[in-house]
C-alpha cells in the first residue's frame, strides 16, 4: 500500500473577524451543524478535538461558498483563486466551487480515526525528514488511479498544539485527499505564504517541492491550494489579497540603486553600484524567495547590450534565474564602455512570471523595469588612492 505524507495544512493566524455578523451584508453565517461524527479510536477529549475542528471547517467551507455565490461576484474570490490556483478562469471557478460542495458534503460524515503521534512512526504521524504531522490519509494507486482508503487518520497530541483555524484547515486538507483524490504537490507556509522550491528539487509535483512558480494544473491537483483558498476567502481581508496578488503578478517589481546610478569604468570594486530588482513577494533577504519568478539583466548603452553579472550566482545574469536579483557590470565591460567613449545607459531587468491563467489568458507574462544610468570615464573616486 502506497501512503501519501500529509502533514497539517496549518495556516496560522486564521480569523473570520473581518466578515460581517450574520444577517448583515451578502454574506451569512450557518447554524453551527448538528454533531454525530463517525470516530474511532478516539477518547472523549479526542473526539472533542475533532469535532470542533470538523465544524469549524464546515463553517470556513460554507462561508467561502456563499461568497463565490454573491452575485455580484467579489473581487475577492478572483484574488483568492489567483493566490491559490494562479487561475481566474471561468472554467477554473466552477470547477472550485463544485469541488469545495464535495468537501462541504463530506466533511461531516467521513470517519476520523484517532492514532498516537508516536506509534505510527516513519511516513504517518512523523513525515520522512522526521517532521511530526497533524493528521494523514493513506491511499493506493497513483495519479488518475489513486484511491483513498481506510479513515482519515488525526494525530493525537499533534494535532491539539495547533489553533482552531489550524485544525479546521488540517481536516479540509485531509477531506480534499480523501474526496477529490489529490495529492501533495506542495505545502504552503503559515498564512498560506509560497513556499521555496529546494535547489534539487525539479519535479514541481513532488510534495516536497515547495510551491514556488507551480503551474495551475499542478496546484488544482494539490491538497493545500483548496485548504488555503478556503483560508483566503474566510480570513484574509479582500484588500490584504489584492495587495498579495498584485506582488505576485509583479506590479511592485521596481530597480533598486543603493550605491547610486553612475557606473565608472575604472574600479576595484565591481559590485559597486549594485542593481537589485525590489519589489518581489516572499523575499528573504536579497536571495531566497518563493515568487516562482525568474530575472534576467543587461545593460543598455551605446547601441549594445551587455552581459551584466549576478551577484548571488557568480556568472552572468543574461538568462532567466530565480537567483538573479542582483546584477553589476563587470570590468571587462567597463573596459569596453571606456574605449567606446560612451556616458550614459540603461539597466535592464525583465522578470518572467511562473505560468498562469488569467481568466482563460495563459501566455507567458513577462514584465520589464528600466533604470537609468550615467558611465563616468575613469576611476570610481570611492576606490581612488587616499
Ligand atoms: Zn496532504
Amino acid at each position: 500500500m502506497q501512503q501519501t505524507q500529509t502533514p497539517a495544512a496549518a495556516p496560522a493566524g486564521k480569523s473570520s473577524s473581518f466578515f460581517p455578523q450574520q444577517g448583515k451584508g451578502n454574506f451569512f453565517t450557518p447554524a453551527p451543524p448538528m454533531i454525530q461524527r463517525a470516530t474511532a479510536d478516539c477518547n472523549d477529549d479526542e473526539r472533542l478535538t475533532v469535532d470542533s475542528a470538523v465544524s469549524e471547517a464546515f463553517s470556513m467551507i460554507t462561508r467561502a461558498i456563499s461568497i463565490m455565490d454573491t452575485v455580484p461576484l467579489p473581487p475577492g474570490v478572483n484574488d483568492a483563486l489567483f493566490l491559490s490556483f494562479r487561475d481566474t478562469s471561468g472554467p477554473t471557478r466552477n470547477n472550485v466551487r463544485r469541488r469545495l460542495d464535495i468537501v462541504r458534503n463530506n466533511i461531516r460524515t467521513a470517519t476520523y480515526q484517532c492514532v498516537s503521534s508516536g506509534e505510527d512512526g516513519f511516513g504517518r504521524c512523523t513525515s520522512r525528514s522526521g517532521k511530526t504531522r497533524a493528521a494523514y490519509t493513506l491511499h493506493e494507486g497513483e495519479g488518475a488511479n489513486t484511491v483513498y482508503v481506510d479513515n482519515i487518520m488525526i494525530c493525537f497530541p499533534a494535532f491539539t498544539t495547533k489553533s482552531l483555524a489550524e485544525r479546521a484547515g488540517t481536516i479540509i486538507h485531509e477531506v480534499a485527499h480523501y474526496y477529490l483524490g489529490v495529492d501533495d504537490t506542495g505545502y504552503f507556509h503559515d498564512n498560506c505564504v509560497e513556499s521555496v522550491r529546494p535547489v534539487a528539487a525539479t519535479d514541481e509535483a513532488h510534495e516536497d517541492s515547495g510551491t514556488e512558480g507551480d503551474a495551475p494544473a499542478t496546484r488544482l491537483f494539490n491538497a493545500d491550494s483548496y485548504s488555503c483558498f478556503v483560508h483566503f476567502l474566510t480570513a484574509m481581508p479582500p484588500a490584504d489579497m489584492a495587495s498579495r496578488a498584485a506582488g505576485y503578478r509583479g506590479e511592485n517589481l521596481s530597480i533598486g540603486a543603493p550605491d547610486g546610478t553612475t557606473i565608472y569604468t575604472q574600479t576595484t570594486f565591481q559590485e559597486d553600484p549594485i542593481f537589485n530588482i525590489e519589489g518581489i513577494p516572499d523575499m528573504e533577504g536579497n536571495q531566497y524567495h518563493a515568487s516562482g519568478m525568474r530575472f534576467k539583466w543587461v545593460l543598455h548603452a551605446g547601441g549594445t547590450n551587455f552581459r551584466m553579472m549576478s551577484r548571488n550566482d557568480a556568472a552572468a545574469s543574461h538568462l532567466f534565474d530565480r537567483d538573479n536579483t542582483q546584477a553589476f557590470v563587470s570590468n571587462t565591460v567597463r573596459g569596453i564602455l571606456e574605449d567606446r567613449g560612451v556616458t550614459s545607459g540603461e539597466v535592464v531587468c525583465t522578470v518572467m512570471l511562473p505560468p498562469q491563467n488569467i481568466a482563460g489568458n495563459t501566455g507567458q507574462v513577462t514584465i520589464e523595469r528600466r533604470l537609468p544610468v550615467t558611465i563616468a570615464r575613469g576611476m570610481d573616486p570611492f576606490n581612488a588612492p587616499i
